[in-house]
């Protein structure tokens, strides 16, 4: 146990010092799921169940669906540590560059009996109690992910909604399209770091999310260049002309 040391070497009854918060959710409080929107070289949504004291993570492109007869492509991503859970912000360069949001957070439970033998055989009945997410869902892996001639490495997973009072036709990425941390987008995130990050190398150029990436950027600049207290002149003449001529 990584925080045996920590602990042995310290009495928390004199000590005002973190015992480490229970890193098995088990034992005091139902485990944290999220779901990070990350607009990175292309749009998915990382979805993210706290087991054994990491993040187990799946990576959906087409985001979650609340229509049980949709099944979401979910590729399993390497886990996350449990801090994770709470990030938001941009990534400016290498692994992940972009912008990640946090759109849904909460705790899950397992409808289960044998967690792993049930993450093991790849088929993960589960509840969700989010502020978008809820009710009853299942991970279930899938054969044919693989490419012809690449080998099957078992990453493949389906997400999908069971029918329950949490399930339906709603579209909830484009209903509720917005972070649960900050209530903003992902030219408001951008703007609260630095929109200049990617004059020259973004990390998607072409295709819908290069454009998409494109008009983010954009508008992340004007937003932050309206909130300027103090603008420079030519900033100031322009967004003058901006004005004159709306
Ligand atoms: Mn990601």
């Amino acid at each position: 146990m990584p925080l045996d040391e920590y602990r042995r070497k310290r009495d928390f009854t004199k000590s005002p010092e973190p015992e480490g918060a229970a890193r098995h959710g088990r034992h005091s409080r139902a485990p944290y799921f999220c779901v990070q929107k990350h607009l990175a070289s292309h749009l998915h949504y990382d979805l993210r169940l706290e087991i054994d004291g990491v993040l187990v993570s799946w990576a959906v492109p087409k985001g979650p669906s609340l229509d049980p007869s949709v099944k979401r492509l979910a590729m399993q991503t390497e886990d996350h540590p449990l801090d994770y859970g709470s990030f938001e912000g941009v990534i400016p360069e290498g692994y992940g560059a972009g912008i990640v949001m946090l759109w849904d957070r909460g705790t899950w439970a397992p409808r289960v009996d044998d967690l792993p033998a049930a993450l093991a055989k790849g088929d993960l009945k589960f509840t969700l109690d989010g502020y978008k997410l809820k009710g009853s869902w299942a991970l279930v892996r899938t054969r044919g992910g693989a490419r012809p001639g690449e080998r099957d490495d078992g990453r493949s997973w389906l997400l999908i909604k069971h029918r329950d009072d949490w399930s339906g036709a709603l579209d909830i990425t484009t209903f509720a399209p917005l972070s649960v941390k900050s209530e903003g987008n992902f030219e408001n995130i951008l703007a609260a770091d630095v929109p200049a990050v990617w004059v020259t190398n973004r990390p998607a150029k072409s295709g819908a999310t290069g454009a998409l990436l494109a008009e983010v950027i954009e508008r992340a600049a004007s937003l932050k260049a309206a909130a300027e207290p103090d603008p420079s002149p030519s900033v100031a003449r322009k967004r003058t002309r901006r004005a004159l001529h709306k």
